[in-house]
């Protein structure tokens, strides 16, 4: 009897820890499941393109024009991201492009986005603002990085110091939104640029509108308008290194 009854309770402890084997195991599998489905959510591709059109949308319904504050690389990128935002904000454009070599470069790019915004019609107006050239903040940030590739570590940080001063200036001037032309070019990576953007907008307290507009075409639309508007189209990003390495 005696050993039946210790038989029995053997049984019992050996389904006990059975059950919380299962248990533990159950908890494991949602525990996986739930940082798969994060990870998921973390790596989704994003799509830009219509997340600007989430915000602009309501705008033209509700007619309202916020105020944007819009970094701008060049004329020719420049040229339908104008066309297209002007018809929504109210922009300001933010020639600040340190990394830009030679000067005498630089202040052709300059002359020939002020060109394009007085020529182009627009729904609102558009006001212009050229920041410093301080080319050695850019060799400071680039020290180190001068032989990498074009889109490699450099590219980042220059992205980033532009950014940056665009975003300080707009938080300063009250802007309801900040952004770049950047991204129109098929050779910048959009996500990259926007989780700079991104970031800069919550270092200084600005909104940064998401972008990719080498979508809808916007990117051969561009080459359409700076023909129309024989806009100088250079043939390199605008460091001196990308300058090299066209020229090799
Ligand atoms: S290649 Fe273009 S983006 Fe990269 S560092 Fe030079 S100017 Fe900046």
């Amino acid at each position: 009897m005696r050993m039946a009854e210790e038989i029995r309770q053997e049984a019992a402890r050996r389904e006990e820890r059975a059950a919380g084997g299962r248990e533990a195991a159950r908890r494991e599998d949602q525990a996986a499941k739930r940082s798969g489905e994060t990870r998921r959510r973390q790596t989704a591709k994003r799509n830009y393109q219509k997340e600007l059109e989430r915000v602009l949308e309501p705008l033209s319904r509700e007619g309202r024009a916020p105020t944007l504050f819009l970094h701008s690389c060049c004329a020719p990128c420049s040229s339908y991201v104008l066309e297209y935002l002007s018809q929504y904000f109210r922009i300001t454009v933010h020639y600040y492009n340190p990394n830009i070599s030679p000067r005498e470069e630089y202040d052709e790019r300059v002359r020939e986005v002020k060109r394009l915004i007085q020529e182009l019609p627009a729904r609102y107006p558009i006001r212009f603002v050229e920041g410093s050239y301080e080319p050695e903040r850019f060799y400071e940030m680039a020290r180190g990085h001068e032989a990498d590739p074009e889109g490699g570590e450099r590219c980042g940080l220059c992205f980033a110091l532009r950014l940056s001063e665009a975003a300080r200036l707009a938080a300063e001037g009250g802007y309801d939104w900040f952004t770049t032309t950047l991204t129109i070019s098929p050779l910048k990576d959009a996500k990259r640029l926007n989780a700079i953007g991104e970031e800069m907008g919550k270092r200084f307290g600005v909104a940064f509108l998401n972008s990719d507009f080498k979508k809808r075409d916007g990117y051969k639309r561009s080459i359409e308008l700076s023909a129309r508007y024989h806009l100088y189209r250079q043939n390199y990003c605008g460091c001196v290194f990308s300058r090299r390495g066209q020229e090799e």
